[in-house]
């Protein structure tokens, strides 16, 4: 919990570095080494065995990323947090913590097209079953759900659609059933607190809108501390739905980490991942880029701002061109999508925006050529405007049926609005269409 309730001044001051005790250092030291130095013997035994945290070895952790997980953590109103290499590790961490060879998750099948692969194929060749569900309709999360069901998962305002996610109904449904709802808040940092509706575990890929300047891979995840792992499944006795939190790990010295954590708070899902996961796989965030994620932090909310307002000046431009058959961006939705949106969008709408063009595929090709200042790139959420063809790049892994069902088709345009000024962005647009 942060002392501060403005994600403005958490995004500065959140956590418990004011200045580095040893030289004054304001911003964040990048703590560019492997290894820490013990006090003595009984200091290391007591870290290694738990009874003590404290830095170890910076696979595991990292005073710079600390600093950076405790900020995103108090952000999102978790408990705590872990830095990983990528959002794509975020996401498998994610899975991974909860579920072993022979159980499965529920997801929506609005995804990212990397998080749809892992979870269609690379998750399958570990005896991971992953359920996709139309996240239409709520109870269709309920209907897929069994007894080897480990969690829900899903993406706050998922591209191409940018339907937002109906977080509050589907994790209220998990929660009778006992299942938590995992949320790639990505898309709508500040926008939404996924916690808030009832989500029990937050990721972000932190290379977009939290890094901002297109500099650095990585990714994050945020324990809600908000979830009853013990909870008893039917007539079971209790923690029955997650063996890999509740049954002895042999790993280390048969600890059962729901009980583990019990006097460190309630972070058994993330202490698990950190100690376990973290160990084993080894896909840490590098202390350097933890601080470029540290910087990019700091201007998040003002950010946030510019990117919401020029998209959604963007999507009314877009909306009254001749050549263009649709605009996809939740200012301009009705409906069910526009009452998901306002319910779960603060403070603006995003900076996603797809739209349509006559013409399709060719059209679509032909007005990414004629950008000039757009970045013609694979990035979302960068403070420069960017522009893609998801039909011929980021979703073409798909086969056509999946790229239909994923809402990208042959003429779609995605743009990631940045935060020039508003003439800039729509003067080249206006060329482009020309
Ligand atoms: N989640 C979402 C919503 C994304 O857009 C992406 C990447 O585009 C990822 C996860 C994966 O993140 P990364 O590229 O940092 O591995």
């Amino acid at each position: 919990m942060s002392q501060y309730t403005h994600p403005e001044t958490i995004a500065l001051h959140g956590g418990s570095h004011r200045a580095d005790p040893s030289t004054g250092s304001v911003a964040v030291p990048i703590h560019q080494t492997t290894s820490f130095q013990f006090q003595d013997t009984g200091h290391a035994a007591r870290l290694f065995g738990l009874a003590e945290l404290g830095n170890i070895y910076s696979r595991i952790m990292n005073p710079t990323n600390d600093a950076l997980e405790t900020r995103v953590a108090q952000l999102e109103g978790g408990a705590a947090a872990l830095s990983v290499g990528s959002g794509q590790a975020a996401t498998t961490f994610t899975v991974m913590n909860l579920c072993q060879a022979g159980d499965n998750i529920v997801s929506s099948t609005d995804l990212y097209g990397g998080t749809w692969n892992l979870f269609a194929n690379t998750l399958k060749q570990f005896g991971v079953e992953v359920r996709f569900v139309d996240p239409a309709d709520p109870e269709a999360f309920a209907r897929a759900t069994d007894a080897k069901t480990r969690c829900y998962y899903a993406e706050t305002l998922p591209n191409p659609k940018l339907q937002v996610f109906p977080i509050g109904e589907i994790a209220a449904i998990g929660r009778k059933l006992g299942v938590p709802l995992i949320m790639d808040n990505t898309a709508a940092p500040i926008l939404c607190r996924p916690f808030e509706h009832g989500a029990a575990v937050v990721m972000h890929s932190t290379t977009k809108w939290i890094g901002g300047h297109g500099t650095s891979i990585g990714g994050i995840v945020v324990d809600g501390g908000n979830f009853d792992w013990e909870a008893p499944l039917g007539e079971g006795k209790g923690g029955e739905r997650f063996p890999t939190l509740n049954t002895p790990d042999p790993s280390y010295h048969g600890a059962v980490w729901s009980q583990a954590a019990k006097p460190l708070g309630p972070i058994a899902y993330i202490l698990r991942m950190r100690t376990c996961l973290q160990r084993d796989l080894g896909a840490p965030m590098s202390p350097f880029n933890a601080f470029m994620f540290l910087q990019g932090l700091e201007t998040l909310p003002l950010r946030m701002e510019r990117h919401c307002s020029n998209a959604t000046k963007v999507a009314a431009f877009l909306s009254g061109h001749p050549d263009v058959v649709k605009v996809i961006h939740p200012s301009v939705m009705t409906g069910e999508s526009k009452r998901r949106a306002d319910a779960y969008l603060k403070g603006g709408h995003g900076s996603l925006l797809g739209f349509e063009l006559k013409g399709g595929k060719e059209a679509g090709q032909a007005f990414i050529e004629k950008l000039k200042m757009f970045y013609h790139v694979a990035n979302i959420g960068d403070a420069r405007s960017l522009a893609i063809h998801p039909a011929t790049t980021t979703h073409s892994q798909l086969n056509e049926e999946e790229q239909a069902a994923s809402g990208v088709t042959p003429g779609y345009i995605r743009l990631s609005i940045g935060i020039e000024h508003i003439d800039d962005i729509l003067a080249d647009l206006k060329q482009a269409l020309s």
